[in-house]
C-alpha cells in the first residue's frame, strides 16, 4: 500500500531485522549512477542516499558495480569519441 516505486527486489523478514525498521526504498541504479558522477545536488536527497548507503551493503555494493559500470563507459567515451555530445 504505502509501497513508493521499489525497484529492487522487496526486503526480506530478516534483511529488515538485521539492519533496522528500514522503510525507504532501495537506491536505485540511477540515482546510484548519478550519485557517483556527482549530479545529486539537492541536499535533502543527497542526505537521504548517503544515509542509504551508510546502513545498506547491498546498496553500496551495487554502487561499486556502478562505478565500474560509469568508469568503463567513460573510457569508452573517451577512448572511442561516441559521438553523445557534438563539441
Ligand atoms: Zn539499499
Amino acid at each position: 500500500m504505502m509501497e513508493h516505486a521499489v525497484l529492487e527486489r522487496p526486503q526480506t523478514e530478516a534483511d529488515a531485522g538485521a539492519a533496522g525498521p528500514i522503510h525507504w526504498p532501495h537506491v536505485c541504479d540511477d540515482d546510484l549512477e548519478r550519485y557517483y558522477l556527482g549530479l545529486v545536488t539537492d541536499e535533502s536527497e543527497l542526505a537521504i542516499l548517503e544515509e542509504h548507503l551508510l546502513a545498506c551493503a547491498a546498496c553500496v555494493e551495487r554502487m561499486q558495480e556502478t562505478q565500474d559500470y560509469v568508469d568503463a563507459i567513460r573510457a569508452g567515451v573517451i577512448q572511442g569519441g561516441f559521438d553523445s555530445e557534438p563539441s
